[in-house]
């Protein structure tokens, strides 16, 4: 089997609460999304999708993404797309970096590794551990009040993890994570997302007066350093997000005990495939994960839902379903949230078919 064709889409997806917004004055409304579809010389075609978290998150912009794809689409044709690592060697000789470049092409092989095979994804990847698995809920930074009070309305509808987006004024995000805590029930998790937007100073002065109360602190600086001098500070449980961008990072990390859980988002670091390596280095070595992916629709959900959902619920610290976070469906057979619980599709591949009517025209042939 060899790739003939690589395609890409173009989605808009705006969000059901009207904008999401995060440290640093950063705010989206409607994500920009790019599907890409590869297609085989015997008819069989994957999905991936790619969806930056706007452009200021990670190096990474939607643009940006089709730009990269459509370098490098001509220099994948004639490939075998189930040949993951053969792929992904190709990808990375053919351009230096740009993860979530390769990401969706990644994405799109596995999904025809698995239709070729008749196998879920989740199954190529480990198997299925359990029914479901939990997911937290994002909460976008807004007033203290408004934050609590979402945390409680998410919470009716049966997520028990929480992200309060904070990174802001220190003395506003004090008040977020107590507010937000008074919300929480026996067995809920509290996780205080900094997104990079607080200085060293500002993150010890946020870590102390939140040191009675039961909360994660997630990436709180920029800099790997800068993450590491507060962790050495603090006496919260602690998470790092940004600066795990490969599996060197997680190594150093683990070297020297930076953090209790990593995020791991599958475009971040360059796919599947890559995630996968670091997944399961992260069990071997006992960090537990948030597996997830910097945003998307159903056909990012799918992905995420078959690495979560694979993985050791032990080190499975939570996971996101971005397509109950949007307005627009751009696939059939998605997996959807239960409650705050998804679980893979037991189908062949993603499991999902695309809306090609959502998605129409291509904005880029091979
Ligand atoms: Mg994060």
């Amino acid at each position: 089997m060899v790739i003939t064709q690589i395609k890409c889409y173009q989605a808009g997806l705006p969000l059901h609460e009207g904008s999401y917004k995060w440290s640093g004055g950063n705010s989206v409304e409607v994500f920009d999304s790019t599907v890409v579809a590869v297609h085989t010389d015997e008819g069989v075609t994957g999905y991936g999708e790619i969806c930056p978290l706007g452009a200021a998150y990670l190096p990474a912009y939607a643009a940006g993404a089709r730009t990269g794809i459509a370098e490098l689409a001509p220099q994948l044709i004639g490939h075998d797309p189930t040949q993951l690592a053969l792929i992904n060697q190709a990808m990375d000789s053919a351009m230096r970096g740009h993860p979530y470049v390769k990401s969706a092409i990644d994405v799109a092989c596995w999904d025809i590794l698995g239709k070729v095979c008749g196998q879920p994804v989740a199954a190529l990847l480990g198997g299925r551990f359990g029914e479901s698995f939990a997911l937290y809920r994002a909460i976008s930074q807004e007033a203290p009040e408004q934050m609590a009070r979402m945390v409680g309305r998410y919470r009716s509808e049966g997520y028990t993890k929480f992200q309060l987006k904070v990174g802001g004024d220190p003395d506003v995000d004090i008040e977020r994570i107590r507010l937000a805590s008074k919300e929480l029930q026996r067995g809920d998790v509290l996780v205080a997302d900094a997104n990079t937007g607080w200085t060293q100073h500002q993150a010890i002065r946020v870590a102390d007066a939140v040191r009675d109360v039961d909360v994660y602190i997630e990436q709180p600086c920029m800099r790997y350093e800068e993450c590491l001098a507060v962790r050495e500070h603090t006496n919260r449980p602690f998470i790092l997000d940004e600066v795990i961008d490969d599996i060197g990072a997680v190594l150093r990390g683990y070297e020297d005990r930076a953090m209790d859980v990593v995020n791991l988002k599958i475009s971040k670091v360059g796919g599947l495939t890559k995630a996968r390596q670091i997944r399961d280095l992260c069990v071997s070595l006992g960090i537990a994960m948030t597996i997830e992916d910097t945003w998307g629709g159903d056909i990012v959900t799918a992905a995420i839902a078959h690495l979560a959902h694979s993985t050791p619920p032990r080190f499975l610290f939570s996971s996101t379903d971005f397509n109950s976070y949007v307005t627009v469906s751009i696939a059939d057979g998605a997996p959807q949230r239960d409650g705050g619980r998804l679980a893979a599709p037991p189908r062949p591949g993603l499991g999902f078919t695309p809306r090609m009517e959502v998605l129409g025209k291509p904005v880029y042939t091979s």
